[in-house]
C-alpha cells in the first residue's frame, strides 16, 4: 500500500476505466445543453425498466424522494402504520414519517439482515389489536445488496391487505428467484448515489413499477404535480424531483459496465473474502440464501461476541485499510423518533447487530492482491 489509505469503494479506479465513454458522454449532454429532461433520461429509464423487468421507471433526485414519492402515490399518510426493517438507513423510516404516517420498527434476521416475516406478522396483529393506527404498508429493505424474503414478506402483505414497497437502494442488480431486484415490490425504488451498486457523479434516484395509473402519479408527483399533458396545469401537490440529463448519461455509460462486468465481478470479490475468512475464528461471513443473489453494496461481516470492534478497526486503519459500520444505532433510538410511538419497538437481533457488525472494502475494482490484504490483516487483528 505504499502507506497509502486504501478506498473503501475505489471510484476513482472506476473513472479511469470508464474515462473515455464518461467524458464523451459528459460532453456531449453539455454541447446538446438539455440540462433537464433531455432525451438521455428516458433512454435510461427505458433501459433500466427493460433490465429490471418491470413496466415503468421514472427517474427522481435521489432514492429518498423515490420513497417518498412512492408512498404518495399510494395514499400513505396520517394516521397509516407503515411496518420498517429496525436495521437500515434513515431514509426507509423517515420518508413514511416525514409524509405523516408512523413507522413501526420491526427486528431483523441476524443471518440476512434482512426483515424477519414472524417479527414482520406479529408487529401488525399487535397494531391491529392497538387499533389507533391502520396498517397500511411494508418497507421491505434488500439490505447490503441482498434481497429481502419477498416470497414471504409478499404472502404477509396479502393476507393483510397491505402494500409491498421494495427500498433497493442497495439492492439493484440483486436477484431472487429469477426475478431482478427493484421489481419485487407493489412498487421498489433505488438510489443512484455514488457509493450505491450503480451509482452517478451526484444524488439520482428511480422508482419501479408495472402499475400504469401509479407511474403516471408518480411523474406528476415528481414535477410539482403537474397534469400529465400541460407542465403549467398543477393538479395536486407535488415534488421538484428530477434526475438530471448529466447524471442519465453518466449512468447510460455505468449501467453498460455494471451489466457486463462489474455485477460478476464483484460477486467473484465477495466470494473470494468468503473464502478467505469462512473459517476464521470470531467472525461470520455474510450469506447467500439458494436462489438469491447479491449486488454486494457492501460486504458486512459479524464479529463474535468478546472481540473488541474498535481496536479490530483501528489496527486495520493503521495498515491503510478503511472499514465502516452500517449501522450502529437501531432506527427506533434514533433522536428524530425519540418520544414517539416509533421509538417503542422490541428489536434483540439488531441491537446485536448495531454492536457487531464489520464492513470491509467492496467494489468491482478490488484486486485479488488486496483481498488478501484486508483479510490477513483482519485475521491479524483477530489474533491479537
Ligand atoms: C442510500 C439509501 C437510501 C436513500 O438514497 P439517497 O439516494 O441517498 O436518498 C434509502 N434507503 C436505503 C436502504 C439506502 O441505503
Amino acid at each position: 500500500m505504499n502507506g497509502k489509505q486504501m478506498e473503501f469503494r475505489d471510484l476513482k479506479r472506476q473513472y479511469e476505466k470508464l474515462k473515455e465513454s464518461i467524458d464523451r458522454m459528459m460532453q456531449e449532454v453539455v454541447l446538446q445543453a438539455h440540462f433537464i429532461s433531455g432525451a438521455q433520461v428516458r433512454e435510461l429509464e427505458e433501459t433500466l425498466a427493460a433490465y429490471v423487468g418491470v413496466k415503468h421507471c421514472i427517474s427522481c433526485a435521489n432514492g429518498t424522494d423515490a420513497i417518498t414519492i412512492a408512498l404518495l402515490a399510494h395514499g400513505v399518510g396520517a394516521g397509516d402504520a407503515v411496518f420498517v426493517p429496525d436495521f437500515t438507513f434513515f431514509s426507509s423510516g423517515e420518508c413514511p414519517a416525514l409524509i405523516g404516517a408512523t413507522p413501526i420498527f420491526v427486528d431483523v434476521e441476524q443471518d440476512s439482515f434482512n426483515i424477519s416475516s414472524s417479527a414482520l406478522e406479529k408487529a401488525i396483529k399487535d397494531e391491529l389489536e392497538k387499533g389507533e393506527l391502520k396498517p397500511k404498508a411494508v418497507v421491505a429493505v434488500d439490505l447490503f445488496g441482498l434481497p429481502a424474503d419477498y416470497d414471504r414478506v409478499r404472502s404477509i402483505c396479502k393476507k393483510y391487505g397491505l402494500l409491498l414497497l421494495e427500498d433497493g437502494a442497495q439492492g439493484f442488480g440483486g436477484m431472487y428467484h429469477g426475478q431482478r431486484a427493484c421489481s419485487l415490490g407493489d412498487i421498489s425504488t433505488t438510489s443512484f448515489f455514488p457509493a450505491k451498486p450503480l451509482g452517478c457523479y451526484g444524488d439520482g434516484g428511480a422508482i419501479f413499477t408495472d402499475d400504469d395509473r401509479i407511474a403516471a402519479l408518480c411523474r406528476s408527483l415528481a414535477v410539482h404535480g403537474k397534469n400529465q399533458d400541460d407542465k403549467y396545469d398543477n393538479v395536486r401537490l407535488g415534488m421538484n424531483s428530477r434526475l438530471d440529463t448529466l447524471q442519465a448519461g453518466i449512468l447510460q455509460v455505468k449501467f453498460k459496465a455494471f451489466e457486463k462486468y462489474e455485477l460478476m465481478d464483484i460477486n467473484e470479490i465477495a466470494s473470494y473474502y468468503t473464502e478467505q475468512l469462512r473459517d476464521v475464528n470470531g467472525l461470520s461471513v455474510p450469506i447467500v440464501p439458494e436462489g438469491y443473489s447479491s449486488s454486494w453494496a457492501q460486504y458486512t461481516l459479524r464479529l463474535s461476541e468478546g472481540v473488541d470492534r474498535a481496536a479490530v478497526q483501528a489496527y486495520m486503519k493503521e495498515r491503510g485499510i478503511p472499514t465502516m459500520v452500517y449501522y450502529t444505532k437501531p432506527m427506533h433510538r434514533q433522536g428524530a423518533f425519540a418520544g414517539t410511538r416509533s421509538a417503542v419497538a422490541d428489536c434483540p437481533n439488531t441491537e446485536l447487530l448495531c454492536r457487531r457488525v464489520l464492513c470491509l472494502p467492496i467494489h468491482p475494482y478490488l484486486t485479488k492482491g488486496e483481498i488478501e490484504l484486508v483479510a490477513d490483516t483482519l485475521k491479524e487483528a483477530l489474533e491479537r
